[in-house]
């Protein structure tokens, strides 16, 4: 008995709803009409929305701003890849480029790093040598991986025995060594010990060998000839760097430095010291080229440096 009485008030209140519901849509469709034909913008009303968009032109254009010295062609840094920065500290954090850690007299190393002889290219040195003795080339690694401390005591040695000026022609500073990496092996022949850190080393058939086969294998001649202004360092014909096989490749194919494949002096005045052009050679080296230093600092570099005038 309640229950059609219940659903006949349902049906009265649903259509008072739905009356409502209608009356409601009107209106708000003739507010929203009325709010459009209001809305129309009048002159002020354009002055300021024009006002907005230049507002909103001009905040991208503010974010711009710190490239306008680009357009303005700043004058090139100047760096001479053969001098310490002196001002500079050593940093906190190694330098990777493209992947590739960098380290030289621009880019030093943090005193704190100490990743020991990297395996793959310890690996990759001793298939090197494993092939060159397969041709009756008998290489090996004297020396690889050099911590921090190690580079500091000798370097320090050799400031007390010669003075720093004489020990930086020999000898690179804590921080600045290749061999910090665990990523450079110096190679010589066995039984040519006479040869080992000498630019004759490089004109023997297992110099040459090297320099020909090492990127195969990964490795690239760091310090080449002529480079010095780019490398930092005078040529070593016995210091080789692992970077990888495709990267040696690409390297020794464009017959250039790893400045100069990681673009280190890209947007840089490098400035290009004066280096007599064939040094008289004496025992095989070429200190006479004192502007430019090697990287070892060995008992037998320094040894075989000192036997020069
Ligand atoms: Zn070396």
């Amino acid at each position: 008995m309640l229950v059609p009485n219940n659903q006949h008030k349902k049906k009265k209140t649903g259509l008072i709803i739905g009356t409502t519901s209608l009356l409601a849509i009107a209106l708000a469709g003739g507010v929203v009409y009325y709010t459009a034909v209001v809305d129309e913008p009048t002159e002020e009303t354009i002055t300021q929305s024009s006002q907005q968009q230049k507002q909103q032109i001009e905040e991208p254009v503010q974010s711009i701003t710190p490239i306008e010295p680009v357009v303005e062609a700043p004058p090139l840094e100047k760096v001479d890849a053969t001098k310490y920065d002196e001002t500079k500290e050593l940093p906190t954090e190694p330098t990777y480029i493209n992947g590739i850690l960098i380290a030289n007299k621009q880019y030093p190393l943090p005193s704190t790093y100490a990743p020991d002889t990297d395996p793959t290219a310890q690996a990759a040195l001793d298939t090197m040598v494993a092939a060159a003795a397969k041709e009756n080339i008998q290489l090996v690694g004297f020396s690889g991986y050099r911590s921090y401390d190690y580079q500091t005591t000798l370097y320090n040695n050799y400031v007390a025995r010669d003075g720093q000026e004489e020990a930086d022609r020999y000898s690179a500073r804590p921080g600045y060594s290749e061999h910090q990496t665990g990523l450079a092996f110096d190679i010589g022949e066995v039984g040519k010990e006479d040869l080992w850190l000498t630019a004759a080393f490089g004109e023997t058939p297992a110099g040459q060998w090297l320099v020909q086969h090492a990127p195969t294998y990964g490795f690239i001649l760091r310090y080449p000839k002529g480079k010095e202004h780019l490398t930092g360092f005078m040529y070593e014909s016995w210091h080789f760097r692992y970077v990888g096989v495709e990267h040696a490749l690409k390297i020794a194919e464009q017959n250039i430095t790893l400045e100069e494949y990681l673009g280190v002096y890209e947007g840089k005045e490098v400035i290009v010291p004066q280096v007599a052009e064939e040094a008289p050679q004496e025992n095989g080296s070429t200190v006479e080229q004192s502007e430019v230093t090697t990287t070892e600092g060995t008992q037998v570099g320094a040894k075989s440096e000192h036997n020069n005038p």
